[in-house]
């Protein structure tokens, strides 16, 4: 069996994810920019572009695309 390296991702509308109104897709847990590890500098900076978020309660990693 192949080993998914690619993180889990959704996609949100960044308004949404600014006003804390994007679930986790692991738990449901309503996540925001507070929760950014890492934004994806490397992607030109006009939208879409990515950010990878950590939930807050079960600490698991996904990508969160903005559209
Ligand atoms: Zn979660």
């Amino acid at each position: 069996m192949p080993t998914d390296v690619q993180p889990t991702r959704i996609e949100a509308d960044r308004a949404r994810f600014l006003a804390y109104q994007v679930a986790c897709p692991f738990d449901g847990t309503l996540v925001g920019p507070r929760f950014v590890t890492r934004e994806q500098l490397d992607v030109p900076p006009s939208p879409p572009y990515a950010a990878t978020v950590r939930c807050p309660n079960d600490k698991q990693l996904f990508e969160v695309v903005f559209r």
